[in-house]
């Protein structure tokens, strides 16, 4: 295994003009250094791609060929799978099982969209003309800048690099600065297997400087961003000015529904699943559990006892369910959520102390009598730390779930099939598990609502969010016509 980071720029593997520590959030010290870009590497990367973009090797490929490429990178996962998974436990303390899990399974990701790279297909409309023809042609956007988060590196990467592939783009990709070794290793063994240079880039560095340069590098065609909602707004900004799309994966406050008929131990289940695993740090954490009243009581007093059998412990252990959080300064500002959540009337029923100060894990928490103007209710934590609210009728459940700036997710657990339909549907989010949480594939779109940001990822429709239309009009009567009236 490789301890020694490298960026990846065109078809060279190098470092960058200065080094930045990451921290290994389990042994609390620095593990690895990481190269710094600089802004001349970005526009290195970004000239790579651009390059790349009509070299023989991968502008000029076929989509069969792209699909054999995208093959590659498959294959390429799943040689190297257990190495990538063991760099993000370290990089970011989530439990072996989980990044294993998940690294292993992003194979299927690029051959699901192999599959559609040799279907990017035209259309011959019906022009309405007798002397017309018309066709319209899909060409790839071009470079994409994709900036990714901590929390699931390689995964959330594999959303924006598949499809982007399967259209023909290029990808500059900047990994978070908490968490880049999966990410700046997984491009390097790319390029040793034989994807072509400058399709795959990857520059690392800090936000505010590595970050701000790609997204408003000249040369980018589109920015991919997942994070949180405060930097997503900044970087569509930008993108705004450049007048290029942007794709925004965010942040969010996913309501987990427990009606009366349901089974109450698999929504138990789902709802430590939902806000426990991986602390809590998930974009689709179910972190407000909305319970019937009738069941209240009990699915509470289960959560709060399953909680306390969470094995927190070394996340390189097979046999730890949590590890530590990410960062120093994400653990502060989990514990000044709960402090403040406290202040403003919240009880803490488990959880809600560090257990040292210099601890970098967060119990599993769990609050009752949050208010819903308090910032708990409102706010997404990104932590291991769950609001619990019961309610009376399917209209307030509907409501108190609805009750979000975001709309990225949700759960509602029950066996009456008419209740599901009819409560999915009214859930302003784009996700919905029925007696289920957290389940993902490369078929199922997935793009928020509200602040949750938009942009489809997964799902065939992807590929389209990295192609755009070209129209031709072909003259075939040589009619002449009014000069001076469109036709
Ligand atoms: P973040 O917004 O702090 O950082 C995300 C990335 O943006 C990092 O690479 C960072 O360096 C970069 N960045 C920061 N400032 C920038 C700037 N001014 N210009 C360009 N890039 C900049 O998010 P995070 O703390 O890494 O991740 C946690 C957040 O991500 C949570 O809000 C979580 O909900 C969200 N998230 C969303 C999804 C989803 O699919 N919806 C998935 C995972 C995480």
């Amino acid at each position: 295994m490789t301890e020694i980071l490298r960026m990846t720029i065109g078809g060279e593997c190098r470092p960058g003009v200065a080094t930045f520590s990451s921290l290994d959030p389990y042994l609390g010290k620095a593990w690895v250094d990481v190269p710094e870009a600089a802004e001349s590497d970005v526009d290195g990367a970004v000239a790579a791609a651009r390059q790349a973009l009509t070299s023989p090797a991968w502008g000029g490929a076929t989509g069969p060929e792209r699909a054999a490429l995208l093959h590659l990178v498959a294959d390429v996962l799943d040689a190297n799978a257990d190495e990538l998974a063991l760099l993000e436990t370290r990089d970011n303390g989530k439990v072996i099982r989980e990044t294993t899990a998940q690294i292993r399974s992003c194979g299927g990701w690029y051959r699901y969209f192999a599959g559609l790279s040799d279907k990017i297909n035209g259309t011959l409309p019906d022009t309405g003309r007798k002397n017309y023809l018309g066709y319209v042609v899909s060409e790839p956007v071009g470079v994409v800048g994709a900036i990714l988060p901590w929390n699931s590196p390689i995964l959330l990467l594999t959303f924006k690099l598949a499809p982007a592939l399967a259209a023909g783009c290029c990808v500059v990709a900047k990994p978070s600065e908490h968490a880049p070794a999966s990410i700046l290793r997984f491009a390097e063994l790319l390029l040793e297997a034989g994807l072509p240079p400058g399709v795959f880039n990857v520059v690392s560095g800090s936000g505010s400087a590595v970050g701000e340069w790609l997204v408003a590098h000249p040369g980018v065609d589109k920015v991919a961003f997942t994070g949180s909602t405060t930097v997503g707004r900044q970087v569509a900004a930008k993108a705004g000015e450049r007048l290029i799309p942007s794709s925004l994966e965010l942040g969010g406050k996913s309501a987990n529904i427990v009606f009366a008929d349901a089974d109450i131990e698999a929504a138990v289940n789902g709802i430590i699943a939902g806000i426990f695993a991986a602390s809590g740090q998930t974009c689709v954490a179910g972190s407000r559990a909305l319970i019937a009243r009738e069941l209240y009581d009990d699915v509470l007093a289960r959560v709060v006892a399953r909680a306390s059998t969470i094995r927190m412990g070394d996340p390189k252990s097979w046999t730890t369910d949590v590890g530590p959080i990410c960062f120093p300064g994400h653990l502060t500002r989990i514990d000044s959520m709960v402090r403040k959540a406290v202040r403003d009337g919240a009880a803490v029923v488990a959880g809600g102390e560090r257990e040292a100060a210099d601890s970098q894990f967060y119990p599993a928490t769990v609050l009752t009598d949050v208010a819903m103007t308090s910032m708990m209710w409102h706010e997404e934590v990104f932590g291991p730390v769950l609001a619990v609210m019961p309610f009376d009728t399917e209209g307030e459940a509907i409501t108190l779930a609805n009750d979000s700036k975001y709309g990225l997710a949700a759960g509602v657990w029950t066996n009456d099939l008419r209740r599901a339909v009819r409560v999915s549907a009214a859930l302003q989010v784009g996700t919905v598990w029925v007696n289920s949480y957290r389940t993902l594939t490369f078929a199922m779109p997935f793009e928020g609502r509200g602040q949750s940001g938009f942009g489809q990822e997964n799902g065939i429709e992807a590929v389209g969010q990295f192609l755009r239309r070209k129209s031709v009009w072909i003259e075939t009567e040589g009619s002449s016509r009014d000069p001076f009236v469109v036709g």
